[in-house]
C-alpha cells in the first residue's frame, strides 16, 4: 500500500503533517472523510442575502466601488457589488495583504462568507472569494471540509484527495457490506460511496454514503460481538456446575439481613449461567452501595462447592484491599479463606498465596493486576470476576481467563450505564442489573452551590465533624499548575486558616500505594475528620462514618461520576450529604441541578449521556468504544438497530464468515482494531 508521501501534491514538506493527523497512506487518505460540506453551488440573490439562515452564503456580483481604509490598526477593505436584485457589500477585515489594490469596478467576483444585514444593505464578511472572468459562468461546488491542522489545510487535503481520487478509489478493496444486503438498503457501492462523500454532486448524495459507512461500522461492530458469542456457544468448553439443594437459603441464612430482591434474582442470573457448560460472559451493574460484593460471594460459594477456585481482580490495591475484608466474612462461614494477591506485598507472603493457589488448597483469589502476572497460576479456576471491568484492557481481562481453562466470567461495574450504549457496546455479554438499594438507607442531600459560598461549606463541614463525622473534600488537580483546585494547596489552606482545628488528610494518585492505604487506613479508623482527595477516592472506597462529601470545581466532572463521588458517603446510619460548588461565573446550574433532584444512577447516566455525547461518555465506560471511525453510538443508534439485525442474520446464515459475499466484512473484521477492541471478550 503506498506511503501518502508517493501521493501526487503530497511532498517532503507536506508528508509528515498528513501523518501528524494519522494519515500515513494513501489508504488513510481515503478513509479520511469530511465532517462537512461548505456549498457553494448557488449564490443567494443579493435582496436574500442575510435572510436564507445558512452560517455562511454565496453570492456573485459585478463590482461598482472599492474603498480600502484603516480603523483601528487594521486594513478594511470594502467593495460594492451589483446583481440582478440590486447592490451588496462584501467586506475584508485585516489579513488583507492580497486583496489591496486588487479590485476595480466592472470586475465579476464571488465571495462567500457571513452576512450582516446593515444600513447600506447585506455584508458579506468575506471568507473566500474567487475573481471571475468576465464571461465565466458562475460553477461553484460542494466543497469538502477536512478535519485540519494548523499546517496542513482542509483546502490542501482538498486539493490532494482531488488530484489522486481515482487511483484512491481503486484502494477501496472489498466491500464489508454483502451485496444482498447493500441491494436491500439501496446504498451505494463501496467505491461510488467513497467518491460521494470525497466529491458529492448534492448533499444527498454525500449524506447517504455517509450513512453507509456508519451502517458498515456498526455492522461489523454487531456482528463482531456476535461471532463472539456464537463461538463462546459452539465450544462446551467451560464447567458445568451443579447447584446443591437449598444453597440459596443457606447462603442467604449466614447473612445478618435478608437478601433485596433484586439481588436473588440476579444471583439467579448468575448461577443459571454456570450450570451450562457454555462459559458464562455477563455484565452485573449496580449502582454504589446496591450489594455487588455480596452476590460476587454467591457466585464464588457455587464454584467453591464444585470444587473450583474464583480470582477476583480490582484495579486498585485500596478496592481489592476491600473486596477482601468484605467477602472474607461472608464465606467464612462455609468455610473458604480469601487470598491476597498485591503488587506491595512482601515477597515471602506472596510465595505463600501462591503456592495455595497452585495446589488448589486456596479456593479464592482477590488482588490487584498482581493476579495476571505470570508466577500466578491456578489448580483449577472456575470463575473469574473482575470489578470496574472498564478500568481494564481487552488484553488484561483476557490474560486472568486464560489463567483457567475456559473459566465463567462475571464482570461488574458501580458505573450505570445507558441503556442504549449498553446494548452496543456491550453486545456480547449478559446483562444483570441490580436495581434496588438496601433498605434502611436515609437519601443523600445534594446542593449546588457557587464558590463564593464555600467559607459555609466549610462551616457546615465543621458542624459535621462536631457531630463525630468525617468528611470528603475532591478537588480535580494535584499541584497548582492550572486553574483548577489543587487538593495540596487546599489541604494546606484548610490546615492553617479555615478549620486548623480539625485533622486534615490528603489522598491523591501520586502517592503510592504504601501511603494510599495508610492515609485511607487512617481515615476508617476516625484519625482524619477532613480528606482532601482526587477522584482516586472515587469508586469503592467505604467509611461508614463518613457524611459529607464536597466537590469542588463540580463542573469539571460528568454526572455520572459526581453521583459516583457522591457515592462514598450514605454507607452509614446518618444522614449524608453531598456539595457541589461550581465556580461563579460557570453557568452549570442545570446540568448540577439533575444531581439535585435524583438519587437514580441510571437516570444520571442517560442524562450525561445525552449531555455529553457517546464518545466521551462511552470512553469512561469502555476503553475503545470512543475509538469508532465515523459512527456515533447515541447519534446514530436507529441506524445501529439495523445493523444489529442484518449481523444477527448474516451470523445465522454463517457462523464463521465464510462465504464469499462476507469475505469483505470479514477482512474489515480482522483489521479494524477499533471493532475489535469494543469486543470485550476478544
Ligand atoms: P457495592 O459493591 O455494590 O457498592 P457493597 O457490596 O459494598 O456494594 O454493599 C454495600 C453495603 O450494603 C455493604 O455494607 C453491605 O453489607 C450492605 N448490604 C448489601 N446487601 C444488603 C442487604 N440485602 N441488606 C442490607 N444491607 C446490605
Ligand atoms: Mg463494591
Amino acid at each position: 500500500m503506498s506511503a501518502i508521501g508517493e501521493l501526487a501534491g503530497v511532498g517532503p514538506k507536506s508528508a509528515p503533517l498528513f501523518r501528524e493527523l494519522g494519515i500515513l497512506s494513501a489508504r488513510d487518505l481515503l478513509d479520511y472523510l469530511p465532517f462537512r460540506y461548505d456549498d457553494l453551488r448557488f449564490p443567494t440573490p443579493s435582496s436574500r442575502l442575510g435572510s436564507t439562515g445558512a452560517p455562511e452564503e454565496n453570492a456573485v456580483g459585478i463590482v461598482e466601488h472599492v474603498k480600502e481604509r484603516r480603523a483601528r490598526g487594521l486594513e478594511i477593505v470594502e467593495v460594492r457589488l451589483r446583481d440582478d436584485d440590486g447592490v451588496f457589500i462584501a467586506k475584508w477585515i485585516g489579513r488583507n495583504r492580497y486583496v489591496i489594490g486588487r479590485f476595480r469596478a466592472g470586475m465579476r467576483l464571488f465571495v462567500r462568507g457571513r452576512v450582516e444585514r446593515t444600513l447600506a444593505g447585506p455584508a458579506v464578511n468575506v471568507a473566500q472569494y474567487a475573481v471571475l472572468g468576465e464571461d465565466e459562468a458562475y460553477h461553484g461546488e460542494l466543497v469538502p471540509i477536512y478535519r485540519a491542522s494548523k499546517e496542513l489545510t482542509t483546502r490542501k487535503i482538498a486539493a490532494v484527495v482531488e488530484k489522486n481520487l481515482p487511483a484512491l478509489l481503486d484502494l477501496a478493496g472489498d466491500d464489508p457490506l454483502p451485496p444482498s444486503v447493500r441491494e436491500r438498503k439501496g446504498y451505494p457501492t463501496l467505491r461510488e460511496a467513497y467518491r460521494a462523500v470525497h466529491a458529492p454532486g448534492t448533499p444527498q448524495e454525500a449524506e447517504r454514503a455517509r450513512e453507509r459507512f456508519i451502517f458498515t461500522e456498526f455492522l461489523a461492530l454487531a456482528a463482531a460481538a456476535q461471532l463472539r458469542r456464537a463461538e463462546r456457544e459452539r465450544a462446551h468448553d467451560a464447567s458445568a456446575l451443579a447447584i446443591p439443594a437449598g444453597l440459596l437459603d443457606e447462603f442467604a441464612g449466614a447473612l445478618p439481613y435478608p437478601l433485596t430482591g433484586a439481588q436473588r434474582r440476579v444471583i439467579g442470573e448468575i448461577w443459571d449461567d454456570m450450570t451450562r457448560d457454555v462459559p458464562m460472559n455477563r455484565l452485573l451493574q449496580g449502582d454504589v452501595g446496591s450489594g455487588k460484593t455480596l452476590v460476587a460471594a454467591a457466585a464464588i460459594l457455587l464454584c467453591a462447592r464444585n470444587g473450583l477456585q474464583s480470582a477476583l481482580m480490582a484495579p486498585t490495591e485500596i478496592l481489592a484491599a476491600q473486596h477482601a475484608s468484605k467477602l472474607a466474612p461472608l464465606l467464612m462461614p462455609f468455610g473458604i479463606a480469601v487470598e491476597a494477591v498485591f503488587g506491595s506485598q512482601s515477597a515471602r507472603s506472596r510465595a505463600a498465596a501462591l503456592d495455595r493457589l497452585a495446589s488448589g488448597e486456596a479456593a479464592v483469589a482477590v488482588g490487584t493486576h498482581a493476579l495476571i502476572t505470570d508466577g500466578v497460576a491456578f489448580a483449577r479456576l472456575g470463575l473469574a470476576i473482575i470489578d470496574e471491568q472498564h478500568r481494564f484492557g481487552v488484553e488484561q481481562r483476557a490474560r486472568l481467563r486464560a489463567k483457567g481453562a475456559s473459566p465463567h466470567t462475571l464482570h461488574m461495574t458501580a458505573t450505570p450505564i445507558p441503556r442504549t450504549l449498553a446494548q452496543s457496546v456491550y453486545a456480547d455479554l449478559d446483562q444483570s442489573k441490580i436495581d434496588e438499594l438496601p433498605p434502611g438507607r436515609t437519601p443523600i442531600e445534594t446542593f449546588a452551590v457557587r464558590s463564593s459560598r464555600l467559607p459555609r461549606v466549610y462551616e457546615f463541614v465543621r458542624a459535621n465533624v462536631a457531630r463525630g463525622h468525617q468528611a470528603y473534600v475532591v478537588a480535580p488537580a494535584i499541584d497548582e499548575e492550572s486553574d483548577l483546585t489543587s487538593v495540596v494547596a487546599e489541604a494546606e489552606r484548610l490546615k492553617n486558616e479555615v478549620l486548623p482545628e480539625l485533622r486534615i488528610g490528603l489522598l491523591h494518585g501520586r502517592l503510592n500505594a504504601r501511603e494510599k492505604d495508610e492515609v485511607m487506613g487512617r481515615f476508617a479508623r476516625g484519625e482524619i475528620d477532613v480528606l482532601l482527595a482526587t477522584t482516586v477516592v472515587e469508586v469503592g472506597v467505604d467509611v461508614p462514618n463518613a457524611s459529607v462529601m464536597v466537590v469542588l470545581d463540580a463542573h469539571r466532572y460528568g454526572l455520572a461520576q459526581l453521583h459516583q463521588l457522591r457515592g462514598r458517603v450514605g454507607r452509614g446510619a446518618a444522614k449524608s450529604f453531598c456539595v457541589l460548588v461550581y465556580p461563579d461565573d460557570t453557568r452549570e446550574t442545570e446540568r448540577l441541578a439533575i444531581l439535585t433532584e435524583s438519587t437514580d444512577g441510571f437516570r444520571i447516566a442517560e442524562e450525561d449521556l445525552r449531555i455529553r455525547g457517546a464518545g466521551e461518555f462511552a470512553g469512561t465506560v469502555q476503553a475503545g468504544a470512543a475509538d469508532l471511525w465515523i459512527a456515533d453510538l447515541v447519534r446514530d443508534i436507529d441506524v445501529y438497530r439495523e445493523a444489529q439485525r442484518e449481523a444477527a442474520q448474516i451470523v445465522a446464515d454463517d457462523p464463521e464468515l465464510r462465504l464469499p459475499e462476507h469475505g469483505g466484512l470479514h477482512a474489515m473484521l480482522a483489521r479494524r482494531p477499533s471493532t475489535r477492541a469494543l469486543v470485550l471478550s476478544s
